[in-house]
């Protein structure tokens, strides 16, 4: 079977190498795997998962009287925390997430980005995507990059008409510089294609699929005075057990359907030495 998000790895090690504002990126540090998605529905193609940031300040949730206005309880004191990734000794600073099989079946026509592209091949939409998740990554800082408007303030959001501009700049510059067509020909094919090819589409997973490591809520022990001017009542947070560290023995491998997936067992892998 094809491993679809090697492919795209790999695809990705090649743009790096090849387009200099992304140079920038160390593909130890980012890791790709698969979320399922059937393509008929609507949703993301892929997302960009920033793995460093930091600590929230704490706060808590409120409750007020409807007539009065005063506070009558309150949660305990919280933060928000990342979850740690580490392969080996790296410690993963982005995951990029591709939703699958959705984004096999990705095409130009009928898409908004047909404006940008034109006639190009169909496929040229899902190279579009993987440039477009890698431009998310900040090169100045944890998170995700923020794009400046010409008044010199960052945009709302973290896309904007430059964002989409640029990204369509850098899929046609590596293009142009004549990359080796087996690197990237895998993106014409769909799942259908795969399976007839391979014999079906594999991809790297967490192995709470289809969880993966999301920020979580942590109850600050021991928690802080109230708040200035706050005596009501206090409830417990509950919030759910959550694995808070991961590493590739949580990476599993799944097979993607077209309307479901499951988890590949390696053979060997349980024998005994
Ligand atoms: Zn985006």
């Amino acid at each position: 079977m094809i491993n679809y998000t090697e492919r795209i790895t790999l695809l990705m090690q090649d743009v790096i190498a090849r387009i200099p504002a992304l140079s920038f990126i160390d593909l130890r540090e980012v890791l790709v795997f698969g979320r399922f998605g059937r393509p008929e529905a609507e949703g993301a193609f892929a997302t960009c998962h920033c793995m460093t940031l930091p600590e929230s300040e704490p706060g808590y949730f409120f409750w007020r009287d409807r007539v009065t206005g005063e506070l009558t309880r309150r949660s305990e004191w919280f933060v928000t925390k990342t979850p740690e990734v580490r392969v080996g000794s790296v410690r993963v600073k982005y995951l990029i997430s591709f939703v699958l099989p959705r984004f096999c079946e990705q095409r130009l026509e009928r898409s908004w980005k047909t404006e940008l592209y034109g006639d190009a091949p169909s496929w040229i939409a899902k190279l579009d995507t993987i440039v477009h998740e890698l431009y998310h990554i900040d090169p100045e800082r944890p998170g995700i990059r923020r794009m400046e408007k010409a008044d010199g303030t960052y945009a709302a959001n973290c896309h904007g008409q430059r964002f989409f501009e640029d990204v369509v700049g850098m899929v046609k510059a590596y293009l142009d510089s004549k990359p080796d067509p087996a690197v990237y020909e895998f993106l014409a094919w769909d799942l259908a294609e795969m399976t007839s090819r391979f014999g079906g589409a594999v991809g790297t997973t967490f192995r709470a699929f289809p969880s993966y490591p999301q920020r979580y809520t942590e109850v600050v022990n021991p928690q802080p005075a109230a708040p200035e001017g706050v005596s009501c009542r206090v409830e417990p947070l509950k919030v759910p057990r959550v694995h808070t560290v991961f590493t590739e023995d949580d990476l599993v491998m799944r097979e993607f359907l077209p309307h479901t997936s499951r988890q590949v067992i390696r053979k060997g892998k349980f024998c005994a030495a």
